[in-house]
């Protein structure tokens, strides 16, 4: 009986708290769609130029060369061409290079009381493999532009931003624009190599500087899904990342007693029988899913948007109950659902064996894991010994080669999350209404994690158009990187109305 009650007063308060949640009126800020002079680039075939020319740079880094870079060349005639295109960024917002590739630039606020806000990018690309260069419709560093295209490395990743957000200095510069809080512009040269000579040497540069607080950083990352979101809308999606995965790298070495081939043990002890078992135990058994900040957020986001049916339950996506739900649900969906919601592990390495008629005496696995924000990288280790390894302990050792920790989590109920999305809607969808803004979790790493000491506030989102359907997002480090002449210019846009948001006398 008195179990038949609890449980009745337990779906009642369930069942009010569903109710009063759906019942409550979700009215995120909408804005207007502008297009005034302040949003005006001047010449836009000079912008599209310059951005071609920056494509055309090999920006190509070599994390165990010094400084990150083995061949100058490109860096420097980046450097030059860059400084050709913006002299006014150049003449009066003083560069400073660090590590000879990476740049740093600052735009003196009227108010020295106030923290500056950065803006970020990276100056190299990822190469691009000699089999590849026949896939590519144009010369992959050859800053094609034709049918409406700029094509080649760095297109989307992320020269596109570098350029953009210089071309939107210009512009302001000369339309006589003066910030109010301090703008400082920070672009490093090893971002796909690790950040170590580039972002991590900024960070101490400014440091040195005396800049111990930013009020914000903004970075890449996150990308407007033109295509939407389905089921949850079909409206393009722009998602600004308010953490960032953690990573490891884990090897697990499993040794044995080897021997000849034609009689292998009974016992399971070769290396193939251990590894089997390890592996289809961790197949079995991944880590348990749960929905955590950014995820909810992004869900709760996503509540006023989605179909009348799924409302409810995306409005609950913060509740510990419904939130285990709906991380059981995201968990299965889809790699990228599942992504959001869980500690992924994945092998990418097996190695044993010498020759073909003996059985190894030792064997190799590496994992390569993406860490949930809240969890942490001992936690993989503690995984895969219990469940991985669990009875084959005693053959088997693991070693951590690299760990980073999640990023902490940004307000996305904060001031410069309002502005960024509110320059988002204001510049990029063609009506009103046409386009959401969700927090997002970026499962990648960004240079943007070396910031952490410097401000809680750091946002990872670059104005790109990506169709997925259209297979946009495998152009990023894939092949025939390309980005709309159109959709560059809306990236310009886009920075000239947060500068003059966030920076102005009555920003953030
Ligand atoms: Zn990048």
């Amino acid at each position: 009986m008195e179990y038949q009650v609890a449980f009745a007063v337990a779906l009642s308060a369930v069942l009010a708290l569903f109710l009063s949640v759906e019942m409550q009126i979700h009215s995120a800020r909408t804005y207007p769609v502008i297009s005034d002079s302040t949003l005006k680039i001047s010449n836009e075939d000079r912008a599209i130029e310059h951005l071609s020319e920056a494509l055309s740079c090999k920006t190509i880094g070599n994390a165990t060369a010094p400084k990150g870079v083995s061949d100058s060349g490109p860096f420097k005639r980046l450097h030059d061409l860059l400084e050709a295109s913006f002299p006014q960024i150049w003449r009066q917002l003083g560069v400073e290079k660090v590590n000879d590739y990476s740049l740093i630039f600052e735009w003196k606020g009227a108010n020295s009381t106030l923290q500056p806000g950065l803006l970020m990018s990276h100056m190299d690309v990822v190469p691009v493999a000699d089999t590849d260069v026949p896939k590519w419709s144009q010369d992959p560093f050859g800053g094609a532009v034709t049918d409406g295209f700029i094509w080649g490395r760095g297109a989307l990743d992320v020269k596109i931003t570098l350029v953009a957000i210089l071309e939107a200095v210009e512009e302001l510069l000369a339309a006589g624009f003066e910030p109010e809080r301090t703008l400082l512009l920070a672009f490093g040269h090893d971002e796909e190599t690790g950040g170590t000579h580039g972002a991590k040497a900024i960070v101490r540069r400014l440091r040195e500087r005396g800049i111990t607080q930013l009020h914000f950083v903004l970075d890449e990352g996150g990308v407007v899904l033109t295509d939407g979101f389905p089921p949850l809308t079909r409206k393009p999606v722009a998602a600004i990342g308010t953490a960032e995965k953690g990573q490891t790298t884990v090897e697990m070495s499993i040794a044995t007693a080897g021997g000849h081939a034609s009689m292998p043990p009974l016992d399971g002890s070769s290396v193939g029988s251990i590894a089997a078992r390890i592996l289809s135990r961790l197949d079995r058994s991944p880590i348990n899913p749960g929905l955590v900040a950014p995820a909810s957020d992004m869900l709760a986001a996503f509540a006023p948007e989605a179909p009348f049916y799924l409302r409810p339950l995306l409005r609950l996506a913060h509740n510990g109950l419904f939130g285990v739900l709906l991380a059981q649900v995201m968990g299965a969906m889809s790699p990228e659902a599942s992504a959001m919601t869980r500690t992924t592990v994945a092998v990418t390495s097996l190695e044993a064996g010498v020759a073909h008629n003996v059985l190894p005496q030792e064997g190799r696995i590496l994992f390569n894991s993406r860490v949930l924000p809240g969890e942490t990288c001992s936690g993989v280790v503690n995984y895969l010994n219990a469940t991985g390894a669990a009875r084959d302990a005693n053959r088997v050792s693991l070693r951590v080669l690299s760990a980073q920790e999640p990023s902490p989590v940004s307000d996305s109920g904060g001031p410069v999350f309002e502005t960024i999305r509110r320059a988002i809607l204001e510049v990029l969808p063609s009506r009103e209404g046409e386009m959401v803004v969700v927090p997002h979790l970026v499962a990648g790493a960004t240079d943007s994690r070396h910031y952490t000491e410097l401000t809680e506030d750091i946002f990872r989102f670059a104005p790109l158009m990506m169709n997925k359907t259209a297979g946009d997002l495998a152009r990023i480090h894939g092949n025939n990187e390309r980005v709309r002449t159109a959709d560059f210019l809306k990236a310009i846009r886009f920075y000239m109305r947060f500068i003059r948001l966030a920076f102005a006398r009555a920003g953030v």
